[in-house]
């Protein structure tokens, strides 16, 4: 018989997520409180039910995407929530993007119910939730975990454990952090060059075959072994910023981000980085961060 998934939360992403589940062969049950949401996912072949407690009701597995914390402890502790009510040994995937405080507090309520309730938040967006094609970062009880990897398989192609619960939104929030450094540098990057004269859609087309959307293939391995045998050195960097600088100073451009990042990769040179490849600026940000100062294997 097919697993009973209850699913809380069918918004822009759960309702995608819960879709999927259905064309998976799941039997799917879901609460949301919004009447668009209710009625989308009717139309996708969901059981939509009256509250959280009648979706968790002979759940094998729970899963969720709800916005915040608060309306995580509304769903499943609230009235009619689902923790009082689904079966013990069920298994809750909450893909919400919650506190880890927040998080940690339901898995403890869910364990002192014999249910484990694990952190799986997602990577990707709507159209990734459509596709069935959301990278997974999960913490948390992995056999718990393995036990429901079809489930998992409907919602993502990508599931990475990262270690006890908690740890998969730490990882969400690592991922977000660098996601949101990166589309704020291809704004400020694009306006330099549209005040400059240059084509948008042009750019973006080079972009894409620059070097840029390669950079954690051949950067970030080398950066995490601190290899900093020398490609691209930290001062040559340097000497391409101050030229962007100048470039921007001379267009009027605010470019905030290059300011700070030519600040770091100056940083690095004064640590006596300059002349190790430019992956080597992560030593600027790990003696900030009082991690040990690393052990080079510099071939150079
Ligand atoms: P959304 O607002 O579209 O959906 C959330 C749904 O939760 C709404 O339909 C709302 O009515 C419902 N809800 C609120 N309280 C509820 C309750 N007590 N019980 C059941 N349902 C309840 O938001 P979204 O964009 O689908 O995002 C959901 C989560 O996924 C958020 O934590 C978000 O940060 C995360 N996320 C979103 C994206 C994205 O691109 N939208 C990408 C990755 C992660």
């Amino acid at each position: 018989m097919a697993k009973q998934i209850g699913f809380l939360g069918l918004g822009n992403m759960g309702g995608a997520m819960a879709a999927n589940l259905v064309k998976a062969g799941f039997a799917v049950r879901g609460y949301d409180p919004a009447p668009t949401a209710r009625e989308r996912a009717a139309g996708a072949g969901v059981e939509v039910v009256a509250s959280p407690a009648e979706a968790a009701s002979g759940a094998q597995v729970l899963c969720s995407s709800l916005p915040e914390a608060d309306h995580a402890y509304e769903a499943y502790l609230g009235e009619k929530g689902a923790l009082d009510a689904a079966p013990e040994g069920a298994v809750c995937f909450d893909f919400s993007t919650i506190s880890v405080e927040g998080s940690l507090r339901l898995a403890e309520e869910a364990a002192g119910r014999g249910i484990r309730f694990l952190d799986t938040p997602v990577s990707g967006s709507v159209p990734h939730a459509k596709a069935g094609t959301l990278a997974i970062m999960a913490g948390g009880d992995k056999k718990a975990l393995d036990a429901h990897r079809d489930v998992l398989a409907a919602i993502g192609k990508e599931v990475h454990h990262f270690g006890p619960n908690g740890s998969g939104l730490r990882m969400k929030l690592v991922t977000n952090h660098i996601f949101a450094i990166h589309i704020a540098a291809i704004a400020e990057g694009l306006t330099l060059g549209k005040k400059e004269g240059l084509d948008p859609a042009r750019m973006v087309d080079f972009l894409k075959a620059s070097a840029v959307p390669r950079i954690l293939d051949y950067k970030a391995q080398p950066m995490i072994e601190k290899d900093y045998t020398p490609t691209f050195t930290v001062n040559l960097m340097l000497k391409d910023l101050r030229m962007i600088a100048a470039l921007a100073e001379g267009a009027k451009v605010p470019i905030p981000l290059g300011t700070l990042s030519r600040q770091v990769y100056m940083g690095a040179a004064a640590l006596g980085h300059g002349n190790r490849d430019q992956n080597a600026i992560v030593e600027y940000f790990e003696r900030g961060a009082g991690l040990d100062a690393a052990k080079k294997h510099d071939k150079s």
